[in-house]
């Protein structure tokens, strides 16, 4: 453990979490944020050439002394429409989602509860007389839920909240992890993800309309049109494609937030077999996220902190944690000897999964939450039969699976 001489420093330059900052901590990404390139490509690039098309048209309209001016409001919502959507993407990308700030130490033991008792399961690695239960309950609208604590965070994560394993950091009402937008989709963001996604459905429609209507408008057969226009033809393909990713997931987040549920919890616990908590009626639903205000952010990432200040405690990160819990000496330089898929997973969630799937024969996919087929249940069980060999104590309550 090093202690590092006092140095004042900003928040984002010591930042345990996996983010990004740019602007002297201002903007705060993802660690993945380089895929944001990718998608504005992908946003862009079919809007341009569209553009183009039109453009060209216009041009062939004067050159023939006829009307041009229908087109250039055509050309103008297709630009508004782009710079929104871009802007969308930007915005959702570029904020604090709602991560939680991490304790700097575990939270005081709660004495109500007996330490000999058999039901409850303990947080890992500490003295007897420090000991914290993993799970806590919390009564919201009359329902109990189970709060767990976070190992790395350091706290009992509230209701709604989840450790991004990608991000490693606990976020307020996390949604999922956008591999597109290269950040946690949370309580901060989640109205601008949805303008992101139903602008890109509106983006859609209309360039794949307007394709058509090109198409339609050029003298001659149709069939001899659609031989001859090649770039409405890959715009049309492209936008009927798009569509069905898009305007997906534009309804599915509608259904989503009328009945007040995450992807997360949705993918998770399936609130039809039990009842949500969190829903309040389709009108209430829909103005707790288009109305309300959005909660301010929990992190002064430009804020002076003085380095000594927050002790170098080596950040426990889940893949780290499975090295030291499991007794192997992988260290950092020999991360590869970790199979790619059990990194960055949450391996309380794989063992909650398995007693899950166990405990009943539902059957659903949980792709956004954790990918556990039968390849990586099998990984898992492996190495526990691999740990059981050396130090099963050490193992106990990290990975489970029988
Ligand atoms: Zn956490
Ligand atoms: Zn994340």
């Amino acid at each position: 453990m090093d202690v590092a001489k006092p140095e004042s420093k900003r928040l984002y330059q010591i930042w345990r979490g996996n983010n990004k900052f740019l602007f002297g901590g201002r903007l705060v990404f993802g660690p993945d944020v380089a895929s944001l390139f990718l998608s504005s490509f992908l946003i862009v690039g079919p809007a341009v050439a569209f553009c183009v098309k039109i453009l060209s048209i216009i041009r062939h309209q004067l050159s023939e002394n006829k009307n041009a001016v229908p087109w250039y409001p055509i050309i103008i919502v297709a630009i508004v429409l782009t710079m929104l959507d871009v802007f969308f993407l930007f915005i959702t990308s570029s904020r604090d989602p709602g991560i939680i700030p991490r304790n700097k130490k575990p939270p005081e033991c709660d004495e109500t509860i007996e330490i000999d008792t058999p039901s409850v399961e303990w947080v890992n690695g500490r003295p007897p007389h420090l000991k914290l239960p993993r799970t806590k309950d919390v009564i919201v609208n009359g329902h109990t839920i189970k709060v767990k604590f976070c190992d790395t965070c350091l706290l009992y994560r509230p209701p709604r909240v989840s450790h991004c394993s990608i991000c490693n950091n606990c976020v307020q009402r996390f949604d999922h992890h956008c591999p597109w937008l290269g950040q946690c989709i949370g309580i901060r963001n989640y109205k601008f993800f949805y303008m992101f996604i139903t602008t890109s459905t509106i983006l859609c429609i209309y360039v794949f309309a307007f394709s058509w209507y090109n198409i339609f408008h050029r003298q001659g057969s149709v069939w001899k049109a659609i031989s001859r226009d090649y770039l409405s033809d890959i715009l049309i393909v492209y936008c009927f494609i798009a569509f069905w990713f898009v305007g997906g997931l534009t309804f599915f987040h509608f259904y989503l937030i009328c009945t007040n549920q995450t992807t997360y919890e949705n993918f998770r616990y399936r609130y039809s077999k039990k009842e949500n908590p969190y829903n309040k009626g389709m009108i209430k639903n829909l103005k707790e996220v288009f109305l309300s205000e959005i909660p301010p952010s929990r992190n002064n990432f430009r804020a002076i902190v003085e380095e000594d200040e927050v002790t170098v405690r080596e950040s426990t990160s889940s893949k780290e944690k499975m090295d030291i819990e499991m007794g192997n000496n992988f260290g950092e330089d020999s991360s590869h000897t970790l199979p790619d898929i059990l990194r960055n997973l949450e391996y309380d969630d794989i063992e909650e999964n398995i007693k899950d799937r166990e405990a009943s024969d539902r059957s659903y996919s949980d792709q956004f939450v954790v990918p556990l087929g039968p390849d990586l249940k099998e990984t898992v069980s492996s190495l526990k039969v691999e740990v059981d060999a050396n130090t099963v104590e050490k193992c106990d309550g990290m990975i489970r699976t029988n």
